[in-house]
């Protein structure tokens, strides 16, 4: 499998990359999660890009575009991206390194969720500072008060641009960008529809399903 996730911000890309990763064994690469621990290390990219995230802006392609490819090299003919590519320069650029690579895209899975929803989910997220788990308020709460459920630690942290200007920012800045994908990879055949306004097993059933039916197949 060799997959891309689309989506807005809140659509859950990140909790259903996680599980699809641990159910094939393939490996997840977020571009957000590589930035926030590089900007939490303070490294010279992380320095860079932390002026970009904090504001819900995107991150210049020239410094995603290494990170993705650094990590496509490694991972090759098994990888699921999560968060990029986030517009259209970016999709050239992977489709220049899949052909270098030799490789392509087996499909594109794009969860779908309606504006009105996302900033609520958004700003109900929480996240373990120490191992990174994610949680929600409301729909995914940990077993024991702001106590992390995967590693234990205490004191689970709402992400900087997780706040409710800095998400309605992310989705303007989703709509311009990235949006325009889902017609490009529906063009190619490759995206498969998910309705992300569901329970996360009821999600996580469907993407499982989708990102079995190789490219080629019209998408919804
Ligand atoms: P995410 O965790 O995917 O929501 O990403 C968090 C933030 O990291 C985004 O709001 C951007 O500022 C930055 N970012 C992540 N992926 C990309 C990308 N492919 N291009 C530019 N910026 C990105």
């Amino acid at each position: 499998m060799r997959l891309v996730f689309l989506g807005p911000p809140g659509a859950g890309k990140g909790t259903q990359a996680k599980l699809l990763s641990k159910e094939h064994g393939i490996p997840h690469l977020s571009t957000g999660d590589v930035l926030r621990e590089a900007m939490a290390k303070g490294t010279p990219t992380g320095l860079r890009a932390k002026e970009f995230v904090d504001k819900g802006y995107l991150v210049p392609d020239e410094v995603v575009d290494a990170l993705v490819r650094e990590r496509l090299e490694r991972a090759r003919d098994r990888f699921l991206l999560d968060g990029y590519p986030r517009n259209e320069s970016q999709a050239d650029e992977l489709d220049r390194m899949l052909r270098q690579l030799k490789t392509s895209l087996t499909s594109v899975v794009y969860i779908h969720v309606a504006d009105e929803t996302l900033v609520k989910r958004v700003s109900g997220r929480r996240s373990c500072p120490k191992c990174g788990e994610v949680f929600h308020l409301e729909t995914k709460p940990p077993r024991q008060r702001d106590a992390c459920d995967a590693c234990g630690s205490k004191g689970l942290v709402q992400r900087p641009d997780d706040r409710a200007e800095v998400v309605r920012e992310r989705l303007t800045v989703y709509h311009k960008n990235t949006a325009p994908l889902v017609e490009r990879y529906k063009a190619k055949g490759l995206l498969r529809w998910v309705d992300g306004d569901r329970p996360i097993d009821a999600v996580a059933r469907d993407v499982s399903k989708a990102a079995k039916q190789d490219g080629g197949a019209p998408g919804a």
